[in-house]
């Protein structure tokens, strides 16, 4: 595709989520949250909803928990380009509560546009809520973390979402030793910089 019409697809993307109100978590919104990071890159990361910051700056993964994500793509060595941020639902659900289903099932035309314009290869679900938007059931984490599965096209990882690591402690190891793996196999494909020490 080229650049003009990747960016004229692009606004009308941003402008379809901007004007969106086929749902009612619209009415109460700030911002709705698009993305942050690449618009185009090999991985995207796909969280839940929008929580407070989110919601005031108009970004992903902006507050405690998005620190947490941060501090690990960081320490990891991933570059902005590399990655895609955004999440099942675009705006803030009150008091942050799940999204329900119909609002998952209304939001999720967005995120068919956003694949085909973001072109991910390796796609993380952070949390139970994207896993089943995705999957169509309920998960037990600790059975479907770390491991990678492949569907349309895509290889696709979850884990724990960060909100997890801040209410336990222990909850960081398993969600770095999976993005570690996301980070090993974007490097296979060549999709990524190769850094040496990271993962030897
Ligand atoms: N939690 C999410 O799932 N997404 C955000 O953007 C922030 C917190």
């Amino acid at each position: 595709m080229n650049e003009d019409l990747f960016v004229k697809q692009w606004m009308e993307f941003e402008n379809g989520i901007r004007t969106c109100t086929d749902c009612p978590l619209s009415a109460n919104r700030t911002n709705p949250v698009i993305y942050r990071g690449a618009r185009k890159a090999p991985l995207m990361i796909i969280g839940e909803a929008p929580g407070s910051e989110e919601d005031e700056q108009g970004l992903p993964f902006v507050g405690k928990s998005g620190k947490l994500l941060q501090n690990l793509l960081n320490s990891l060595g991933f570059k902005v380009n590399d990655y895609h941020i955004c999440n099942i639902c675009r705006c803030r659900p009150p008091e942050n509560r799940r999204p329900m289903p119909s609002e998952i099932a209304t939001c999720k035309k967005h995120l068919a546009v956003e694949f085909r314009l973001s072109r991910p290869k390796v796609i993380l679900l952070m949390g139970s809520t994207a896993y089943e938007a995705f999957f169509g059931e309920k998960p037990l984490m600790r059975d479907v973390r770390g491991v990678f599965i492949e569907k349309n096209g895509f290889i696709i990882m979850t884990t724990y979402h960060p909100a997890y690591a801040l209410r336990n402690s222990q909850g960081k190891i398993p969600i770095y030793e999976d993005v570690l793996k996301v980070r090993e196999k974007l490097e296979e494909l060549n999709l990524i910089e190769h850094i040496s020490g990271i993962n030897e």
